[in-house]
Protein backbone atom coordinates (compact mmCIF):
# COMPACT_ATOMS: atom_id res chain seq x y z
CA UNK A 1 0.00 0.00 0.00
CA UNK A 2 1.65 3.34 -0.76
CA UNK A 3 0.47 6.62 1.09
CA UNK A 4 -1.36 9.00 -0.57
CA UNK A 5 0.67 12.07 0.07
CA UNK A 6 3.04 13.45 -2.40
CA UNK A 7 6.85 13.12 -2.23
CA UNK A 8 7.90 15.59 0.32
CA UNK A 9 10.77 17.88 0.25
CA UNK A 10 13.05 15.65 2.35
CA UNK A 11 16.54 16.66 3.79
CA UNK A 12 19.12 13.82 2.45
CA UNK A 13 20.36 11.55 5.34
CA UNK A 14 23.67 11.91 6.18
CA UNK A 15 24.09 15.02 3.57
CA UNK A 16 23.98 12.36 0.91
CA UNK A 17 26.60 10.38 1.71
CA UNK A 18 25.86 6.83 2.93
CA UNK A 19 27.35 4.95 5.01
CA UNK A 20 28.19 1.78 2.89
CA UNK A 21 26.63 1.71 -0.45
CA UNK A 22 28.39 3.77 -3.76
CA UNK A 23 26.35 6.60 -5.56
CA UNK A 24 27.68 7.03 -9.00
CA UNK A 25 29.03 10.71 -9.53
CA UNK A 26 26.76 13.24 -10.58
CA UNK A 27 23.77 10.70 -7.72
CA UNK A 28 23.14 13.63 -5.14
CA UNK A 29 20.72 10.51 -3.81
CA UNK A 30 17.61 12.42 -4.28
CA UNK A 31 14.65 10.26 -3.79
CA UNK A 32 16.50 7.33 -2.60
CA UNK A 33 14.89 6.18 0.39
CA UNK A 34 16.51 6.78 3.51
CA UNK A 35 17.16 3.03 4.79
CA UNK A 36 19.33 3.05 2.05
CA UNK A 37 22.09 5.54 3.74
CA UNK A 38 22.37 2.77 6.83
CA UNK A 39 24.82 0.38 6.59
CA UNK A 40 23.11 -3.08 5.58
CA UNK A 41 25.92 -5.21 7.42
CA UNK A 42 24.58 -3.67 11.05
CA UNK A 43 21.24 -2.74 9.81
CA UNK A 44 18.62 -3.46 12.25
CA UNK A 45 14.90 -3.65 10.83
CA UNK A 46 12.39 -2.18 13.47
CA UNK A 47 9.06 -3.34 14.20
CA UNK A 48 5.57 -1.92 13.32
CA UNK A 49 2.96 -1.39 16.10
CA UNK A 50 1.96 -4.86 15.86
CA UNK A 51 5.38 -6.43 16.81
CA UNK A 52 6.25 -7.89 13.32
CA UNK A 53 8.57 -6.34 10.29
CA UNK A 54 7.34 -5.97 7.06
CA UNK A 55 9.47 -5.79 3.90
CA UNK A 56 12.76 -6.44 5.77
CA UNK A 57 11.79 -3.04 8.13
CA UNK A 58 13.07 -1.09 4.79
CA UNK A 59 9.52 1.51 5.00
CA UNK A 60 8.04 3.34 7.93
CA UNK A 61 5.07 1.92 9.14
CA UNK A 62 1.68 3.96 8.25
CA UNK A 63 1.33 3.94 12.15
CA UNK A 64 4.17 6.77 11.31
CA UNK A 65 2.37 8.77 9.41
CA UNK A 66 0.45 11.14 11.31
CA UNK A 67 -2.35 11.96 9.13
CA UNK A 68 -3.45 8.85 9.09
CA UNK A 69 -2.91 8.01 12.99
CA UNK A 70 -4.62 10.92 13.65
CA UNK A 71 -7.87 9.09 12.16
CA UNK A 72 -8.41 6.91 14.89
CA UNK A 73 -11.50 4.77 14.70
CA UNK A 74 -11.52 4.95 11.17
CA UNK A 75 -8.58 3.15 10.51
CA UNK A 76 -7.83 -0.18 12.32
CA UNK A 77 -4.60 -1.19 13.93
CA UNK A 78 -3.77 -4.25 11.39
CA UNK A 79 -3.39 -1.63 8.96
CA UNK A 80 -1.67 1.27 10.90
CA UNK A 81 1.07 -2.41 11.28
CA UNK A 82 1.57 -1.88 7.30
CA UNK A 83 4.75 -0.67 5.69
CA UNK A 84 3.76 2.72 3.98
CA UNK A 85 6.26 3.45 0.99
CA UNK A 86 6.38 5.91 -0.56
CA UNK A 87 4.80 5.40 -4.04
CA UNK A 88 5.60 8.63 -5.51
CA UNK A 89 9.17 8.82 -4.53
CA UNK A 90 9.82 5.67 -5.25
CA UNK A 91 8.80 6.03 -9.00
CA UNK A 92 10.77 8.98 -8.97
CA UNK A 93 13.75 7.20 -7.49
CA UNK A 94 13.54 4.66 -10.43
CA UNK A 95 13.25 7.07 -13.45
CA UNK A 96 16.50 9.00 -12.18
CA UNK A 97 18.69 5.46 -11.42
CA UNK A 98 17.56 4.25 -14.94
CA UNK A 99 19.58 7.39 -16.46
CA UNK A 100 22.50 6.70 -13.68
CA UNK A 101 23.15 3.25 -13.73
CA UNK A 102 23.57 0.32 -16.04
CA UNK A 103 23.65 -1.94 -12.83
CA UNK A 104 24.72 -2.17 -9.73
CA UNK A 105 22.55 0.83 -8.65
CA UNK A 106 22.69 1.67 -4.42
CA UNK A 107 19.41 0.07 -3.74
CA UNK A 108 20.71 -3.58 -5.41
CA UNK A 109 24.07 -2.99 -3.62
CA UNK A 110 22.19 -2.78 -0.10
CA UNK A 111 19.94 -5.66 -0.91
CA UNK A 112 22.81 -8.37 -1.73
CA UNK A 113 24.01 -7.90 1.80
CA UNK A 114 20.83 -7.92 3.15
CA UNK A 115 19.67 -11.01 1.22
CA UNK A 116 23.16 -12.88 1.57
CA UNK A 117 22.40 -12.22 5.63
CA UNK A 118 19.20 -13.70 5.59
CA UNK A 119 20.60 -16.64 2.97
CA UNK A 120 22.71 -17.89 5.81
CA UNK A 121 20.64 -17.70 8.92
CA UNK A 122 18.43 -20.24 6.77
CA UNK A 123 21.04 -22.45 6.21
CA UNK A 124 21.92 -22.88 9.49
CA UNK A 125 18.38 -22.84 10.64
CA UNK A 126 17.26 -25.66 12.85
CA UNK A 127 13.42 -26.33 11.67
CA UNK A 128 13.56 -28.70 14.66
CA UNK A 129 11.05 -30.92 12.56
CA UNK A 130 8.78 -28.30 12.15
CA UNK A 131 8.71 -29.86 8.40
CA UNK A 132 7.55 -32.78 9.21
CA UNK A 133 4.66 -31.34 11.20
CA UNK A 134 1.39 -30.37 9.69
CA UNK A 135 -0.45 -27.06 10.84
CA UNK A 136 -3.82 -25.55 11.33
CA UNK A 137 -3.37 -21.94 9.93
CA UNK A 138 -6.07 -19.13 9.21
CA UNK A 139 -5.47 -16.67 6.32
CA UNK A 140 -6.87 -13.33 6.32
CA UNK A 141 -7.39 -10.24 4.30
CA UNK A 142 -6.02 -7.72 6.38
CA UNK A 143 -7.36 -4.88 7.90
CA UNK A 144 -10.64 -5.60 5.77
CA UNK A 145 -12.96 -5.90 9.44
CA UNK A 146 -16.78 -5.24 9.49
CA UNK A 147 -17.24 -1.77 10.53
CA UNK A 148 -19.41 -2.80 12.93
CA UNK A 149 -18.72 -6.28 13.97
CA UNK A 150 -15.16 -5.54 13.85
CA UNK A 151 -14.78 -9.34 12.69
CA UNK A 152 -12.96 -10.13 9.20
CA UNK A 153 -14.67 -10.18 6.72
CA UNK A 154 -12.88 -12.71 4.61
CA UNK A 155 -10.89 -15.32 5.86
CA UNK A 156 -10.26 -19.07 5.25
CA UNK A 157 -8.96 -21.83 7.83
CA UNK A 158 -7.23 -24.90 6.48
CA UNK A 159 -4.62 -27.73 7.41
CA UNK A 160 -1.29 -28.18 5.50
CA UNK A 161 1.91 -29.58 6.17
CA UNK A 162 4.71 -27.31 7.35
CA UNK A 163 7.22 -28.87 5.06
CA UNK A 164 5.32 -27.84 1.96
CA UNK A 165 7.74 -25.47 -0.64
CA UNK A 166 6.37 -22.10 -0.42
CA UNK A 167 6.11 -22.36 -4.33
CA UNK A 168 3.88 -25.28 -4.35
CA UNK A 169 2.55 -23.39 -0.97
CA UNK A 170 1.44 -19.90 -3.32
CA UNK A 171 0.39 -22.19 -5.98
CA UNK A 172 -1.64 -25.10 -5.15
CA UNK A 173 -3.06 -24.39 -1.60
CA UNK A 174 -3.14 -20.40 -0.88
CA UNK A 175 -4.45 -18.96 -4.48
CA UNK A 176 -7.12 -21.33 -4.91
CA UNK A 177 -8.29 -22.04 -1.31
CA UNK A 178 -8.41 -17.65 -1.15
CA UNK A 179 -9.86 -17.76 -5.29
CA UNK A 180 -7.16 -16.08 -6.55
CA UNK A 181 -6.02 -16.31 -10.26
CA UNK A 182 -2.97 -19.43 -9.90
CA UNK A 183 -0.19 -17.79 -11.98
CA UNK A 184 -1.15 -14.34 -12.54
CA UNK A 185 0.23 -11.74 -10.22
CA UNK A 186 3.27 -11.61 -8.45
CA UNK A 187 3.52 -11.96 -4.47
CA UNK A 188 5.85 -12.41 -1.36
CA UNK A 189 5.43 -14.19 1.69
CA UNK A 190 7.03 -12.44 4.86
CA UNK A 191 8.87 -13.57 7.89
CA UNK A 192 7.41 -11.37 10.41
CA UNK A 193 10.20 -11.57 12.93
CA UNK A 194 12.78 -9.94 10.20
CA UNK A 195 10.57 -9.12 7.68
CA UNK A 196 12.29 -11.38 4.88
CA UNK A 197 10.53 -11.87 1.91
CA UNK A 198 10.10 -15.00 -0.12
CA UNK A 199 8.92 -14.70 -3.99
CA UNK A 200 9.08 -16.39 -7.24
CA UNK A 201 11.83 -16.78 -8.88
CA UNK A 202 12.22 -15.24 -12.64
CA UNK A 203 8.76 -13.90 -12.30
CA UNK A 204 7.03 -12.71 -15.61
CA UNK A 205 4.29 -11.29 -14.03
CA UNK A 206 3.38 -7.16 -15.38
CA UNK A 207 2.64 -6.26 -12.08
CA UNK A 208 6.81 -7.19 -10.12
CA UNK A 209 7.94 -3.49 -12.07
CA UNK A 210 6.58 -2.59 -8.87
CA UNK A 211 9.03 -4.19 -6.78
CA UNK A 212 10.63 -1.12 -5.02
CA UNK A 213 7.46 -0.39 -3.22
CA UNK A 214 6.76 -3.59 -2.35
CA UNK A 215 10.64 -4.48 -0.44
CA UNK A 216 13.13 -4.25 -3.77
CA UNK A 217 13.87 -7.90 -3.71
CA UNK A 218 13.39 -11.44 -2.07
CA UNK A 219 14.98 -14.75 -1.91
CA UNK A 220 13.69 -17.83 -3.98
CA UNK A 221 10.40 -19.12 -2.63
CA UNK A 222 11.25 -22.58 -4.40
CA UNK A 223 14.26 -23.14 -1.93
CA UNK A 224 12.28 -22.70 1.40
CA UNK A 225 9.56 -24.19 2.97
CA UNK A 226 6.83 -22.73 5.07
CA UNK A 227 8.14 -24.22 8.05
CA UNK A 228 11.26 -21.91 7.79
CA UNK A 229 8.84 -18.80 8.60
CA UNK A 230 7.39 -19.70 11.47
CA UNK A 231 8.38 -20.66 15.08
CA UNK A 232 5.45 -21.34 17.22
CA UNK A 233 1.81 -21.69 17.27
CA UNK A 234 0.50 -17.63 17.31
CA UNK A 235 2.98 -16.81 15.06
CA UNK A 236 1.97 -14.95 11.68
CA UNK A 237 2.96 -14.66 7.88
CA UNK A 238 2.70 -12.01 5.52
CA UNK A 239 1.12 -12.80 2.10
CA UNK A 240 1.45 -10.07 0.19
CA UNK A 241 -0.16 -10.95 -3.56
CA UNK A 242 -0.18 -8.62 -6.55
CA UNK A 243 2.57 -5.71 -6.56
CA UNK A 244 -0.09 -3.39 -8.00
CA UNK A 245 -3.03 -3.78 -6.15
CA UNK A 246 -1.20 -4.92 -2.97
CA UNK A 247 -3.59 -7.32 -1.63
CA UNK A 248 -2.39 -8.10 2.03
CA UNK A 249 -3.39 -11.23 3.64
CA UNK A 250 -1.69 -12.45 7.66
CA UNK A 251 -1.40 -16.22 7.99
CA UNK A 252 -1.39 -17.21 11.63
CA UNK A 253 -0.41 -20.57 12.54
CA UNK A 254 -3.41 -21.76 15.05
CA UNK A 255 -2.23 -25.22 16.14
CA UNK A 256 0.96 -27.48 15.18
CA UNK A 257 0.63 -30.99 15.19
CA UNK A 258 3.28 -33.71 16.29
CA UNK A 259 4.65 -35.42 13.59
CA UNK A 260 3.09 -38.70 14.96
CA UNK A 261 -0.74 -36.95 14.13
CA UNK A 262 0.29 -35.65 10.94
CA UNK A 263 -0.57 -36.74 7.58
CA UNK A 264 0.09 -34.07 5.35
CA UNK A 265 -3.32 -34.15 4.16
CA UNK A 266 -4.68 -30.67 2.96
CA UNK A 267 -8.09 -29.92 4.57
CA UNK A 268 -10.60 -27.06 4.01
CA UNK A 269 -12.17 -26.23 7.77
CA UNK A 270 -14.17 -23.28 7.24
CA UNK A 271 -13.76 -19.47 5.72
CA UNK A 272 -15.80 -16.43 5.81
CA UNK A 273 -16.76 -14.09 2.55
CA UNK A 274 -15.83 -14.53 -1.29
CA UNK A 275 -12.42 -13.13 -2.75
CA UNK A 276 -11.94 -9.66 -4.29
CA UNK A 277 -12.38 -9.81 -7.44
CA UNK A 278 -8.50 -9.47 -9.44
CA UNK A 279 -7.06 -5.66 -10.35
CA UNK A 280 -10.30 -4.08 -7.39
CA UNK A 281 -7.61 -2.25 -5.95
CA UNK A 282 -6.59 -3.67 -2.49
CA UNK A 283 -7.98 -4.39 1.31
CA UNK A 284 -8.82 -0.75 1.41
CA UNK A 285 -10.79 -0.33 -1.53
CA UNK A 286 -12.58 -3.34 -1.09
CA UNK A 287 -13.66 -3.02 2.33
CA UNK A 288 -15.03 0.41 1.44
CA UNK A 289 -16.63 -1.64 -1.75
CA UNK A 290 -18.56 -4.04 1.15
CA UNK A 291 -19.24 -1.12 3.01
CA UNK A 292 -21.34 0.35 -0.24
CA UNK A 293 -22.64 -3.01 -0.12
CA UNK A 294 -24.26 -3.62 2.26
CA UNK A 295 -25.71 0.08 2.64
CA UNK A 296 -26.71 -0.10 -1.39
CA UNK A 297 -30.38 -0.61 -2.71
CA UNK A 298 -31.29 -3.81 -5.00
CA UNK A 299 -30.26 -1.73 -8.39
CA UNK A 300 -27.11 -0.48 -6.61
CA UNK A 301 -26.24 -4.17 -5.49
CA UNK A 302 -26.84 -5.52 -9.16
CA UNK A 303 -24.12 -3.19 -10.37
CA UNK A 304 -21.83 -4.30 -7.64
CA UNK A 305 -22.54 -7.85 -8.12
CA UNK A 306 -21.43 -7.22 -12.10
CA UNK A 307 -18.17 -5.07 -11.26
CA UNK A 308 -17.27 -8.47 -9.12
CA UNK A 309 -18.45 -10.94 -11.65
CA UNK A 310 -16.14 -9.19 -14.78
CA UNK A 311 -13.09 -9.76 -12.63
CA UNK A 312 -10.53 -12.47 -13.87
CA UNK A 313 -11.23 -14.99 -10.67
CA UNK A 314 -14.94 -15.18 -11.11
CA UNK A 315 -15.01 -14.34 -15.62
CA UNK A 316 -11.91 -16.32 -17.31
CA UNK A 317 -10.35 -18.31 -14.52
CA UNK A 318 -13.29 -19.34 -12.22
CA UNK A 319 -17.01 -20.04 -11.82
CA UNK A 320 -19.64 -17.60 -11.06
CA UNK A 321 -20.88 -18.11 -7.73
CA UNK A 322 -23.99 -20.14 -7.51
CA UNK A 323 -25.34 -17.21 -4.85
CA UNK A 324 -23.83 -14.09 -4.93
CA UNK A 325 -23.09 -12.82 -1.09
CA UNK A 326 -19.87 -10.98 -0.59
CA UNK A 327 -20.73 -12.66 2.93
CA UNK A 328 -20.04 -16.04 2.41
CA UNK A 329 -17.55 -18.49 1.82
CA UNK A 330 -18.29 -21.18 -1.23
CA UNK A 331 -16.10 -24.31 0.72
CA UNK A 332 -16.94 -26.57 -1.95
CA UNK A 333 -16.03 -24.51 -4.87
CA UNK A 334 -13.06 -24.24 -3.01
CA UNK A 335 -12.43 -27.15 -2.46
CA UNK A 336 -12.81 -28.53 -6.21
CA UNK A 337 -10.01 -25.84 -6.94
CA UNK A 338 -7.99 -26.81 -4.71
CA UNK A 339 -8.17 -30.94 -5.98
CA UNK A 340 -7.69 -29.20 -9.51
CA UNK A 341 -4.63 -27.51 -8.56
CA UNK A 342 -3.10 -30.42 -6.40
CA UNK A 343 -3.35 -32.70 -9.71
CA UNK A 344 -1.72 -29.93 -12.05
CA UNK A 345 1.52 -29.06 -12.88
CA UNK A 346 3.29 -26.46 -10.56
CA UNK A 347 2.65 -22.72 -11.95
CA UNK A 348 5.28 -21.69 -14.65
CA UNK A 349 6.74 -18.19 -13.15
CA UNK A 350 8.41 -17.14 -16.23
CA UNK A 351 4.97 -17.49 -18.33
CA UNK A 352 2.56 -15.87 -16.38
CA UNK A 353 -0.55 -14.99 -17.68
CA UNK A 354 -1.43 -12.05 -19.50
CA UNK A 355 -3.69 -10.39 -20.90
CA UNK A 356 -3.36 -9.16 -24.99
CA UNK A 357 -4.80 -6.71 -27.21
CA UNK A 358 -3.40 -7.48 -30.82
CA UNK A 359 -2.71 -3.90 -31.75
CA UNK A 360 -2.07 -5.28 -35.68
CA UNK A 361 -3.10 -7.31 -38.09
CA UNK A 362 -1.23 -10.45 -37.62
CA UNK A 363 -0.22 -9.09 -34.09
CA UNK A 364 -0.97 -12.18 -32.65
CA UNK A 365 0.95 -14.77 -34.56
CA UNK A 366 4.45 -12.73 -34.14
CA UNK A 367 3.78 -12.90 -30.49
CA UNK A 368 3.17 -16.51 -31.32
CA UNK A 369 6.42 -16.63 -32.77
CA UNK A 370 8.40 -14.91 -29.91
CA UNK A 371 6.72 -16.61 -27.14
CA UNK A 372 7.65 -20.07 -28.51
CA UNK A 373 11.17 -18.91 -29.03
CA UNK A 374 11.24 -18.49 -25.33
CA UNK A 375 9.89 -22.20 -24.45
CA UNK A 376 11.83 -24.38 -22.34
CA UNK A 377 11.48 -28.34 -23.07
CA UNK A 378 8.13 -29.77 -21.85
CA UNK A 379 7.05 -26.39 -21.95
CA UNK A 380 3.82 -25.32 -23.45
CA UNK A 381 2.18 -21.47 -24.73
CA UNK A 382 -1.72 -21.93 -23.94
CA UNK A 383 -4.18 -19.53 -25.70
CA UNK A 384 -7.72 -18.45 -24.30
CA UNK A 385 -9.56 -16.27 -26.08
CA UNK A 386 -11.74 -13.97 -24.49
CA UNK A 387 -15.69 -14.63 -25.39
CA UNK A 388 -16.26 -10.33 -26.16
CA UNK A 389 -13.72 -8.63 -27.66
CA UNK A 390 -10.43 -9.86 -29.83
CA UNK A 391 -8.14 -9.82 -26.41
CA UNK A 392 -6.99 -13.28 -25.19
CA UNK A 393 -5.14 -14.57 -22.11
CA UNK A 394 -1.17 -16.28 -22.83
CA UNK A 395 -0.08 -18.83 -20.68
CA UNK A 396 3.11 -20.87 -19.93
CA UNK A 397 1.68 -24.02 -18.51
CA UNK A 398 4.44 -27.22 -18.18
CA UNK A 399 3.68 -30.68 -19.06
CA UNK A 400 6.04 -32.27 -17.46
CA UNK A 401 6.11 -33.73 -13.40
CA UNK A 402 7.04 -31.48 -10.50
CA UNK A 403 10.80 -31.44 -9.66
CA UNK A 404 10.94 -33.57 -6.49
CA UNK A 405 11.30 -30.25 -3.86
CA UNK A 406 8.48 -29.48 -5.58
CA UNK A 407 6.09 -32.03 -6.13
CA UNK A 408 3.00 -32.76 -4.04
CA UNK A 409 0.84 -35.80 -3.71
CA UNK A 410 -2.39 -35.19 -6.62
CA UNK A 411 -4.57 -36.73 -3.99
CA UNK A 412 -4.38 -35.24 -0.94
CA UNK A 413 -1.27 -32.50 -1.23
CA UNK A 414 0.95 -34.25 1.33
CA UNK A 415 4.88 -32.97 0.16
CA UNK A 416 7.78 -34.92 -0.54
CA UNK A 417 10.27 -34.56 1.67
CA UNK A 418 13.53 -36.47 3.53
CA UNK A 419 11.36 -39.60 4.59
CA UNK A 420 8.33 -39.07 2.06
CA UNK A 421 8.91 -40.14 -1.71
CA UNK A 422 6.55 -39.42 -3.87
CA UNK A 423 5.68 -42.29 -6.93
CA UNK A 424 4.87 -40.96 -10.51
CA UNK A 425 1.62 -42.16 -12.13
CA UNK A 426 3.61 -44.77 -14.86
CA UNK A 427 0.49 -43.97 -16.62
CA UNK A 428 1.34 -40.49 -17.96
CA UNK A 429 4.46 -39.88 -15.51
CA UNK A 430 3.15 -36.33 -14.83
CA UNK A 431 1.01 -36.73 -11.48
CA UNK A 432 3.32 -38.21 -8.17
CA UNK A 433 1.23 -39.96 -5.12
CA UNK A 434 2.20 -40.33 -1.62
CA UNK A 435 0.72 -44.02 -1.47
CA UNK A 436 -0.68 -46.48 -4.03
CA UNK A 437 -3.93 -46.24 -1.62
CA UNK A 438 -4.09 -42.35 -2.91
CA UNK A 439 -3.65 -43.24 -6.39
CA UNK A 440 -6.27 -45.33 -6.16
CA UNK A 441 -8.92 -43.00 -4.68
CA UNK A 442 -7.72 -40.10 -7.14
CA UNK A 443 -7.66 -42.39 -10.29
CA UNK A 444 -11.22 -43.11 -9.17
CA UNK A 445 -12.31 -39.41 -8.38
CA UNK A 446 -10.72 -37.81 -11.72
CA UNK A 447 -7.41 -39.08 -12.71
CA UNK A 448 -8.94 -41.59 -15.07
CA UNK A 449 -10.15 -39.06 -17.32
CA UNK A 450 -7.35 -36.96 -17.47
CA UNK A 451 -4.22 -39.63 -17.67
CA UNK A 452 -2.64 -40.16 -21.24
CA UNK A 453 -2.72 -44.13 -20.84
CA UNK A 454 -5.49 -45.56 -19.73
CA UNK A 455 -4.72 -48.28 -17.66
CA UNK A 456 -4.81 -49.32 -14.14
CA UNK A 457 -3.52 -47.73 -10.95
CA UNK A 458 -2.85 -51.50 -9.67
CA UNK A 459 0.18 -51.86 -12.50
CA UNK A 460 3.41 -51.10 -11.25
CA UNK A 461 4.23 -47.61 -10.83
CA UNK A 462 7.72 -46.38 -10.27
ZN1 LIG B 1 -1.60 -38.53 -0.71
ZN1 LIG C 1 -1.59 -40.70 -15.10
Amino acid sequence: MSSGSPARVRRIPYGGRPKYVKLSPGDDGEFLADVFFEDPRTFSPKPGPLGQIHAWGLYPYFSEDPELNSNSGEVDEETLNLAASDGMQSMMRQMKAQMMYYKNRPEDQFMKVILERKRQQLKDMDLKQLDKCDVMVKITMTGMRNKITKESRVWRQFKVSAGITLSAFQDKVVAPIMGWVRNFHCYTFTDFRDGALFGPESSASVDSMHIAQVGYAYLPDNKYKLAHLFGKEGDQIGYLYDFGDKWQHHIEILKIYSPEESTGKIEIIDGKGMCPGENMNGNLEYADFLDKYDRASYTEKAAQKREVLETPNYKSFGKPPSLFDPAVFDIKAARERLSEALSSSASVRSGAKTFNIPMMPGGEAILDDITSGHLKKGQTSTKQHADDGPGYWRETTSNTKDSRKEAVCASCGKPAGPDVELKTCSGCRMVLYCSAEHQKVHWKASHKKQCTRNHTPQEKSS
